[in-house]
């Protein structure tokens, strides 16, 4: 007997999904048929499409493998093609698309040649359905039934921007056509989106680019993100020592936190100044000087956290948003030493003031003009992070990406609650959306196939 897989999404999540999939050696005696819903075709991830060559990936080659237990695809890939990268560098981001593109081209000659068919359509999944033994899926095209259903749609896309109001990543190609000549433009959020936002607006004839958010602060910088492992963080190790000991799963996490931080933070995690320039400027000199050195750290910390949020009561996921969101802010969204050298030239060029303030500050004028303290702007880049994309249950319906629904049962869950037919992965199913990155996914992917497989051989055997 074998199984009829369906995946909504044709992302990052997706492609590594199946190119783990077809390299393992069970698939072809328990897979017959993966479905997988694309909207944009196999292989779109919109924030490695139409980048211009100064955009930079946040994370280097070494740590941007689709398959987890082959980290240096990526490197290969690269040094097959003549690009002489290193796995410390960062590429750009459209060389990484071309990656993901031809990828994409090689999973579907793979599973051609291993004789599975792989259907792709260009549709989203709209809701799904499960049944004892199969799950629903439905789409503006029709119903199709399959064993197993993996869920990686990605970020929710904002929606009802305006001509002046525009929304960063989503407008993206919206923003490097446009000229924004003499016009002054505001760019919110002061994270990776924001921080990519700007970056594209560096050549542009404009006459002010100023920057609002919550904080007010960039996030620090990094000079590598190579994936060395942790030396105490072990999610199930943290699970067996709060089970032996009476200790809350959340007590051993931040102990086992604390211990790895300790290990190999080598300087302050303060902030100097105030000045988020000058603090910016600081970062730079400090990566220069060689003597930030817990690039990874922060990386461990957020995948051990996500697979033990699950565990932690109401209270102490308060607790943890309390004490330490600044720190994972600033050093979790951390970036490369050359993107933060282009910010900085940017902002100094425009001269740009940086404000303590979010959008609920900002008033229109009635020339259609936004207003924030004294300052007036043409245009708002609206850069404050991707939603999650909520999946809505009502009676035993799940509809995906349902506009206005804030609640997402899926956050952290392995399995849709209460089903062991539907997967979630990707960035639907973490903590923090922007900062899983490929590498995370990888992993969690290795994990759920290797899920499946028990799960269809346990069913054939019955
Ligand atoms: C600005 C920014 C910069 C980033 N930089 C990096 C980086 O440098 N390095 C790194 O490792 N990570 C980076 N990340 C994170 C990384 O991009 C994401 O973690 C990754 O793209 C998530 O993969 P995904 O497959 O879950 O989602 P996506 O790659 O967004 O793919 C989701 C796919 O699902 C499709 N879809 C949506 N709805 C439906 C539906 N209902 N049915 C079917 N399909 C649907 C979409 O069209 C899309 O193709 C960055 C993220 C952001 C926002």
């Amino acid at each position: 007997m074998t199984m009829k897989l369906v995946i909504a999404g044709g992302g990052i999540s997706a492609l590594s999904l199946l190119k783990t999939l077809s390299l393992a050696s069970e698939m072809k005696t328990l897979i017959s048929e993966v479905v997988v819903y694309a909207p944009y075709g196999l292989g779109y991830a919109p924030n490695f499409f139409n980048q211009p060559q100064s955009s930079l990936c946040n994370t280097s080659v070494g740590v941007m493998s689709l398959v987890h237990h082959l980290p240096d695809q990526y490197y290969n890939w690269l040094t097959n093609n003549g690009f002489l990268y290193e796995v410390s560098d960062f590429t750009p981001r459209s060389l990484y698309g071309r990656f993901l593109r031809e990828e994409a081209f090689h999973i579907i000659k793979t599973f051609k040649s291993l004789g599975i068919s792989l259907v792709i359509i260009n549709e989203a999944l709209a809701s799904f359905e499960c049944l004892d033994d199969k799950v629903q899926c439905f789409s503006q095209g029709g119903i199709r039934q399959c064993d197993y259903l993996v869920i990686a749609t990605g970020h929710q896309d904002r929606v009802s921007p305006t001509n002046n109001y525009l929304f960063y990543p989503e407008h993206q190609e919206q923003i490097m056509t446009a000229s924004f000549e003499e016009q002054r433009v505001l760019v919110l959020g002061s994270r990776l989106s924001s921080v990519d936002a700007i970056l594209l607006l560096k050549n542009k004839p404009m006459s002010q680019v100023d920057v609002a958010s919550r904080s007010a602060n960039f996030p620090a910088v990094r000079k590598k993100l190579l994936g060395t492992e942790p030396k105490v963080l072990n999610a199930d190790q943290i699970l067996n020592d709060a089970r032996c000991s009476g200790v809350s799963v959340y007590m051993q996490f931040i102990q086992a936190m604390n211990e790895e931080v300790d290990c190999y933070f080598d300087g302050t995690i303060n902030i100097t100044y105030e000045d988020p320039l000058k603090q910016l400027n600081l970062d730079i000199e400090n990566v220069i000087k060689d003597n930030v050195g817990w690039e990874d750290t922060l990386d461990n910390i957020m995948s051990n956290l996500n697979s033990l949020w699950c565990y932690f009561s109401e209270g102490e996921r308060s607790l943890f948003h309390e004490q330490y969101s600044d720190f994972i802010k600033r050093y979790l969204y951390a970036f490369p030493l050359k993107n933060a050298q282009q910010l900085k030239d940017t902002l100094e060029k425009f001269n740009s003031s940086i404000f303590a303030a979010d959008s609920n500050h900002i008033y229109v004028d009635n020339h259609g003009q936004f207003l924030l303290n004294s300052s007036t702007y043409d245009y708002i880049i609206d850069a404050t992070g991707c939603h999650k994309m909520p999946i809505f249950q009502q009676e035993g319906t799940y509809t995906i990406n349902k506009p206005g629904c804030d609640d997402n049962i899926t956050q952290t869950k392995f399995n849709v609650q209460g089903q062991n037919k539907v997967y979630v992965t990707g960035s639907i199913r973490t903590y923090l959306p922007v900062v899983n990155y490929v590498k995370e996914i990888t992993h969690f992917n290795q994990e759920l196939v290797l899920d499946l497989f028990k799960k269809i051989k346990n069913t054939c055997i019955v």
